[in-house]
């Protein structure tokens, strides 16, 4: 290989968390891998960047901890060890609490920065990890026995395997002629943070409200942050207000429990939309996170669910390397889409599921939810499951979620 071309194990287009997060976990397992993102990443740590936290659940801090990420995201990680879910005014409430799952936290919060400047530590110290950004695939091609990537500053790329990490766009994808299910939900998500003058005790809060759910979640310090689902036709004037009026009608959905609140960070707005992948691997060709799929974030699972991704696709090859097999063939790539589609297509169903429940006001709709929210908290076996569901805790899990290297 010349100075300008380099043979990897995989290409990743895409270095967003889950891109990032792969190239990584592929790295330590002794993979080589070459990550193409469009974005100069340094911009991408600016708090102007993007306002979104995460709260990611336990097996996924597990697969963190595993590659040897946790060090640096441990002192910038809040902890969630109770979960509270409300409908409107209703005393009926459901109390995830994790004593009943042994004291050990739910999940964690972090701003998205915090874990992408986490990320791109790392990998600035990770041997085999090769990052070209700002850059971008300009030709590539699928050979026999190998992908071909040509990239706008001049580097060809050999890898027997391509990865499109890049998003719910993925041109990649569409390149592919991969079809993808999607629709918008006609919401905005409407994020920001406040600090207030009691602690939050490292509770998350769901509320759902008739005008779509509002979510209070813990952050380090007393600070919260918001993630607040509005109508897509009320976005654009709710993100206009001015500050003192934004925080009026913020403060009439978050209550006084927590006494005085502020606001201590810009606001941001994201169109929320479904997309799910027809397939997410041909020869040569995988597709990983949101790429492959994009749910609504009423209860916080994207980035999780692309954190399982990642676990399953870096287990399948590294065994397959093991056994000295084609990384790109359907046979290797066919056992991670049997792994991870039918987990993502369920949380997928769930959560539209969820968010056309509770994004209707129907009165009989209104009663059974809230009936069965009660059923739930009351219902001990079932809590647990939902509990264990929400830590990231069910089905069969890639050993980077149980905390192991695979
Ligand atoms: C309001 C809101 C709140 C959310 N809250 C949570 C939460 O609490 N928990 C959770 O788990 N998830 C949450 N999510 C979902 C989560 O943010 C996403 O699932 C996650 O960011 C997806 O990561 P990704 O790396 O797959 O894609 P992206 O973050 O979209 O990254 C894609 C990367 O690809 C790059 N790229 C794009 N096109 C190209 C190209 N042509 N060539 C090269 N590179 C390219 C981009 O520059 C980017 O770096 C939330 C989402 C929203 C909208």
């Amino acid at each position: 290989m010349t100075d300008n071309q380099r043979r990897v194990d995989v290409i990743i287009v895409g270095g967003g968390l889950v891109g990032m997060t792969l190239a990584r976990a592929l790295c330590v397992h002794g993979l080589e891998t070459a990550v193409v993102d469009t974005a100069d990443l340094s911009t991408t740590l600016a708090p102007a960047f993007d306002g979104r936290c995460s709260a990611i659940a336990a097996a996924a801090a597990k697969l963190f901890q595993a590659i040897g990420v946790w060090d640096q995201l441990a002192e910038v990680a809040q902890p969630i060890r109770d979960i509270r879910v409300t409908d409107g005014a209703s005393p009926l409430f459901l109390h995830f609490d994790g004593q009943a799952v042994g004291g050990e936290p739910l999940g964690y919060m972090f701003e998205n920065r915090m874990l992408r400047a986490a990320l791109m530590k790392t990998a600035a110290a990770t041997d085999g990890l090769h990052l070209f950004a700002p850059d971008r695939l300009v030709d590539w091609t699928r050979g026999p026995g190998k992908v071909e990537a040509v990239l706008a500053g001049g580097q060809r790329l050999v890898a027997p395997l391509i990865v499109a990490a890049e998003g719910r766009g993925s041109p990649l994808r569409e390149q592919m002629g991969i079809r993808s299910a999607r629709w918008s939900y006609r919401q905005h998500g409407i994020v920001t943070m406040v600090a207030h003058e009691k602690p939050h005790g490292d509770i998350a809060y769901e509320r759902f409200l008739p005008d779509g759910p509002f979510a209070i979640l813990p952050m380090p310090g007393q600070r919260s942050a918001i993630v607040w689902t509005v109508k897509a036709s009320q976005g654009p004037a709710i993100m206009g207000l001015s500050d003192a009026a934004f925080m009026a009608e913020i403060g009439k959905r978050f209550g006084d429990f927590l006494g005085k609140l502020e606001l201590v960070a810009p606001r941001w707005s994201y169109p929320l939309n479904f997309n799910h992948a027809d397939h997410y691997v041909e020869r040569r060709f995988a597709l990983i996170g949101d790429a492959a799929h994009g749910n609504h974030p009423i209860a916080g699972q994207g980035f999780n669910l692309g954190v399982r991704d990642v676990a399953a696709l870096t287990e399948v090859l590294v065994e397959a390397a093991r056994l000295g097999l084609d990384l790109g063939s359907l046979e290797v790539l066919n056992r991670y889409q049997r792994w991870r589609r039918p987990d993502n297509t369920a949380t997928a169903i769930i959560m539209d599921g969820l968010t056309h429940l509770f994004s209707n006001d129907l009165r009989t709709v209104t009663a059974a939810r809230r009936l069965g929210l009660a059923a739930v908290n009351r219902i001990k076996p079932l809590k647990t499951f939902f509990m264990r569901e929400a830590m990231g805790a069910t089905g069969k899990l890639p050993a980077l979620l149980r905390g192991e290297l695979a």
